[in-house]
């Protein structure tokens, strides 16, 4: 069926509740020449180098264009980031309203449905994937959880709320908006309750079920959003590959709440250590053994630093059958890769020392500054200064809630290796 054109201008008025009455031509983006290829591949961001003229406030809806006027994106201004442009459509004839966020989110949320995923804690917007940059959204039972981290979201947030409940069904909704990079953008934190039932209110505790495990988070405390969904079909992996190749002793290293102890648990193992520089998260991984029927007595929480607990244990001369090494992002950006790769090297050095022969790695890297090639060249490089090889199982990545999309490459981050030493 033929979609009917809009009869006015898109650009006829200001959209949106921040409209200023009487002023009727909307701000426009002047680039300068050359710049506009990247927004003509559909890469949603513009740098502050490449724009000629023009301005907006914090997160206004501005026309992007090229040197000699012609059009390329609606976007959201943000007057303070590098990342100064963030566009929302590429269609001249697409008004930036509520209701293109209605279809945006909605269109996010029915492609979690068509996925099917087997656990009640989904991620349903990631950020420029879903064609919403910088708004990450995360399912967890009956909450959702959300960080609004650039100045278009912030600016639409409402618009956004109404749009998420609708399209879920899901009455809370909990802002989580107190990333670092909010202040890039010039944002102060955020974080409460942004939408719940009226006099009814919920524990920001909340129980998923996630390959079959009963896992506990809180959305107000836990890390980002409150929980690291991106490991779902690593730690059901996991569990198989542990029973698969019968491993025993586990080391579960940045096991945050113990998610990966669970599912070594879960596929055979009798003494796991989870290790993780944050206490609460700690007792809940501990809290999550017994929770899910194993003997806490198979399950040893260490609240200390990874790097150094390693070396302690090569000390001690203990070794396990499988280990986990999923770290924070030591590289925020290409900038950081080299500093970040020698820290990789060297966790991955002692991981293997510690490896017995036929033993488990499973090891990742979620820096979007570090490709896979070169995690694989990293890796490679620490098992010959340890002196071990292995087979390479599997190339992991992060579960298919959290797309990248062909035009923004960018977004992918999570990459992993499932590694078997050789004898
Ligand atoms: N594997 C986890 C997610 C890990 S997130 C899961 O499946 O849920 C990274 C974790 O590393 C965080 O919990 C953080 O507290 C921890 N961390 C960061 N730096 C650390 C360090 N130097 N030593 C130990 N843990 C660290």
């Amino acid at each position: 069926m033929l979609t009917p054109r809009p009869t006015r201008r898109p650009w006829a008025t200001i959209p949106g509740s921040h409209a200023t009455p009487g002023i009727l031509k909307m701000k426009t983006i002047t680039l300068r020449e050359g710049k506009e290829r990247s927004l003509l591949r559909h890469h949603p961001w513009v740098f502050q180098g490449s724009i000629a003229k023009g301005g907006g406030d914090l997160g206004e809806t501005v026309r992007v264009q090229s040197h000699d006027g012609q059009f390329l994106a609606w976007a959201a201004f943000s007057p303070s980031s590098q990342i100064r442009v963030r566009a929302w459509s590429f269609d001249e004839a697409e008004r930036i309203d509520a209701s293109f966020f209605a279809r945006r989110v909605q269109a996010a949320v029915a492609l979690r449905r068509r996925l099917a995923i087997a656990s009640n804690g989904v991620r349903l917007i990631h950020g420029e994937a879903d064609g919403l940059p910088g708004l990450i959204v995360d399912q967890y039972a009956d909450v959702l959880s959300a960080q609004f981290l650039s100045a278009g979201t912030e600016r639409w947030k409402d618009a956004i709320a109404d749009a998420l409940i609708a399209a879920t069904g899901c009455p809370f909704v909990y802002e989580r908006s107190d990333s670092n990079v909010r202040g890039l953008e010039g944002l102060q934190p955020v974080t409460g309750w942004l939408r719940h039932p009226e006099g009814e209110r919920r524990p920001t505790e909340v129980t998923i079920d996630e390959n079959g495990w009963q896992l506990t988070l809180d959305v107000a405390e836990g890390h980002k959003t409150g929980y690291y969904l991106d490991q779902r079909d690593n730690r059901g992996l996991f569990a198989q590959l542990v029973r698969q190749l019968g491993c025993k002793t586990v080391l579960n290293c940045y096991s945050y709440t113990g998610g990966f102890s669970v599912a070594a648990l879960a596929g055979g193992a009798s003494q796991v250590t989870s290790v993780d520089s944050s206490g609460p998260a700690l007792a809940r991984a501990t809290h999550h053994v017994a929770l899910n029927g194993f003997d806490p007595a198979a399950h040893t929480a260490l609240d200390a630093d990874v790097n150094g607990t390693l070396r302690q244990f090569i000390q001690d001369g203990r070794t396990f059958d499988a280990i986990v090494l999923d770290p924070p992002k030591f590289a925020p950006s290409a900038a950081h890769a080299e500093r970040a790769s020698r820290a990789y090297k060297d966790i991955n050095r002692l991981a293997f020392k510690l490896l017995n022969p036929g033993g488990l790695l499973l090891t990742f890297s979620c820096s979007g500054g570090i490709g896979g090639e070169l995690f694989h060249k990293i890796v490679a490089g620490a098992g010959l200064d340890a002196g071990v090889d292995g087979y390479l199982l599997r190339r992991l990545e992060a579960t298919s809630d959290h797309p990248t999309t062909v035009t923004f490459p960018e977004g992918e981050y999570l990459k992993g290796l499932a590694i078997v030493r050789k004898d």
